[in-house]
């Protein structure tokens, strides 16, 4: 029980294959019907939850429609618009900017690189990433949240502590048509059974080969501290 398999790579892979049995359907829970809804969700979301966020877009996709109207919002109103969600008045900022440079730069589109969407303000790597394999099937890379930093580093896979060096270690490891699918599962595992202040280590599919499992180990992997 708790014992890693003898390579990072047949541990990603065993942790893949595993999660997709569990998680068959597993998928984005942000709701988007268009890449700006997307790329607006996803500034939406960070340090809020997808629940609170898809709440509040619905009334919001009705209202702005397209890049220009979020350059010529009144950012106030915006702000009021989306009030609720988590540092409202920043991401008002961002939205409103990120509309105005799409629509001086890219002819009101949302960009499709890497580095035109995080040139755009509330646009770090893990929202292009997720902005790249939803709205425009490129997968450049591994999407970090919270939940994949937690248990790729409960499990094993990883060391490192950034998103950043995170994503570096977990991409050679991680089957490149898995990437996107990685951080869905992960994500699903880790709202259903690898929660972050209570996992159930004795009702999951992984504790036999996680070093963390607390029937075995002291030690949280993730914090590095004692459970
Ligand atoms: S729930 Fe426990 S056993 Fe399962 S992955 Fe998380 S820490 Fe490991």
């Amino acid at each position: 029980m708790g014992t890693p398999l003898e390579s990072r790579e047949a541990q990603a892979e065993a942790v893949v294959e595993r999660l997709h049995e569990e998680y068959p359907d597993s998928a984005i829970s942000l709701r988007y019907s268009n890449r700006l809804e997307l790329l607006v969700a996803v500034v939406l979301s960070a340090q809020c939850t997808d629940e609170r966020v898809n709440e509040k877009t619905k009334e919001l996709f009705e209202k702005y429609q397209s890049a220009a109207d979020y350059a010529e919002a009144d950012e106030e109103q915006l702000a009021e618009d989306i009030y609720g969600i988590t540092f409202h008045n920043n991401k008002a900022g961002y939205l409103k900017n990120a509309g105005q440079i799409m629509v001086e730069e890219y002819d009101g589109e949302v960009p499709d690189s890497m580095s035109g969407l995080t040139d755009l303000p509330g646009v770090g790597r893990k929202t292009a990433n997720v902005v790249l394999q939803h709205g425009h099937d490129i997968v450049e890379g591994i999407v970090v949240d919270t939940h994949v930093q937690r248990l790729s580093r409960r499990l094993g896979i990883t060391e490192a502590e950034t998103p950043p060096k995170i994503e570096e270690d977990l991409m050679p490891v991680v089957p490149e048509d898995e990437w996107q699918q990685f951080t869905h599962l992960l994500i699903d595992h880790g709202r259903a059974v690898c929660t972050a202040r209570n996992p159930s280590c004795d009702e999951c599919i992984l504790a036999d080969i996680c070093p963390s499992a607390k029937m075995d180990s002291d030690v949280d992997l993730a914090s590095g501290e004692a459970w």
